[in-house]
């Protein structure tokens, strides 16, 4: 693990004390500072804090699992949140969550019974839906993994569920805690792509290219399924030949037929975040480019662009398997329409295309 990324101080709700999460924590960084409070509420401060070195452990109260926060008007693929902590310390530039959440510090949810008994009655009152569940929203799924073991817990669990996959999405190398799990087929494990250059520029301590393609052939010989999402793409001087480059890196290693999905999303982001970034990182350019606002209030690429960008995206994919589910996400059934020659209503939907893909890879 990259020591940038190790935590130095823990802030612990007494509550939670005991839990399982902050034993794990206290075994994997013996190191660390650990401060016990009655509740955490933002307002505890630390001597030379630094946001991604201060871990918050918390019993949360909300909902564990929640539907993916898709916008009107545009293409919504119909997957579910495993909300079990937020904020990352990756430190990509153009990150949402960025703007999303008002504090920098990484936050975990130690109720983890809860959680799972939370889940268990959803997946059993339902067993004729099929759920498609991700940790990958609100923070990265495995950037703490190594000292949380959080994999361990559900990758497991989710074994048990015929009516559901759980995904688990990443920039990082840390799958060791993956490698001798009983996941019953029934875990994707998902890297987040880019082109090298982008990849290399803003994408903070995320791990190479080639690493997360290194990661993703381990885990298919551990017997788990992969996937792969460009999201977000960037429009620069010279993107075709980058992101060739990296569609090429994944199918000169990966055998199409192992693939569940493979997502892409053109960089797109709520006007504060503008801001942010430009406060934040001198190399900004990514901001500049030629926008227009959504329907949803979002800046997104000019729809030409966009259109230009997922066209050739999904000819390069389908010239090494025509087989590969490929979708975008959260784009208009006019964008899917120029993109891909059909909008997903004519085929029962994009989440009935994606159930069918996870169905068909990981077992019904
Ligand atoms: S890895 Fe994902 S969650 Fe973490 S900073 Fe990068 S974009 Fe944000």
């Amino acid at each position: 693990m990259n020591s940038l990324l190790i935590p130095e101080n823990i802030l612990v709700e007494k509550s939670v004390i005991e839990s399982q999460l902050v034993r794990n924590i206290r075994r994997n960084l013996r190191g660390c500072k650990m401060h016990v409070v009655d509740h955490l509420d933002g307002a505890q401060n630390l001597e030379a804090e630094e946001s991604g070195k201060v871990i918050e452990v918390i019993d949360f109260r909300g909902q564990f699992l929640k539907p993916c926060p898709g916008t009107r008007n545009y293409i919504c693929c119909g997957y579910r949140i495993l909300h079990f902590g937020e904020q990352c310390s990756i430190g990509c530039n153009y990150c949402i969550l960025q703007a999303y959440f008002s504090s920098g510090r990484l936050r975990l949810f130690a109720n983890w019974d809860r959680m799972l008994s939370e889940v268990e009655s959803i997946l059993r009152k339902n067993p004729d839906r099929y759920f498609r569940i991700g940790t990958g929203e609100f923070t990265d799924s495995l950037l703490l993994d190594p000292v949380t073991e959080f994999s361990r817990l559900v990758v497991p669990f989710f074994a048990r569920f015929r009516n559901s996959i759980l995904e688990l999405k990443t920039k990082t190398d840390h799958i060791d805690n993956l490698k001798k799990l009983d996941h019953g087929g029934r875990t994707i494990v998902a890297w987040s792509m880019n082109s090298p250059a982008v990849a290399a520029k803003y994408e903070g301590l995320a791990v190479p290219l080639e690493k997360r393609i290194e990661c993703a052939k381990l885990c298919l010989k551990w017997g788990y399924r992969v996937a792969f999402h460009f999201d977000p793409m960037i429009f620069y001087d010279g993107w075709e030949k980058d992101y060739r480059k990296a569609v090429d890196l994944i199918f000169k290693n990966i055998s199409p037929e192992k693939i569940v999905w493979i997502s892409l999303g053109c960089f797109r982001f709520m006007p504060p975040l503008k801001g942010i970034i430009e406060k934040r990182y001198r190399n900004a350019e990514l901001i500049y480019g030629e926008f227009i606002s959504g329907i949803d209030g979002k800046m997104r690429y000019f729809k030409d662009i966009r259109i230009t960008m997922y066209k050739k995206m999904v000819k390069w994919i389908h010239e090494y398997n025509p087989e590969v589910c490929v979708y975008l996400c959260m784009e208009s059934p006019e964008i899917w329409k120029a993109a891909f020659g059909f909008n997903p209503l004519e085929k029962g939907g994009l989440p009935a295309i994606l159930d069918l893909a996870a169905k068909s890879k990981c077992g019904d």
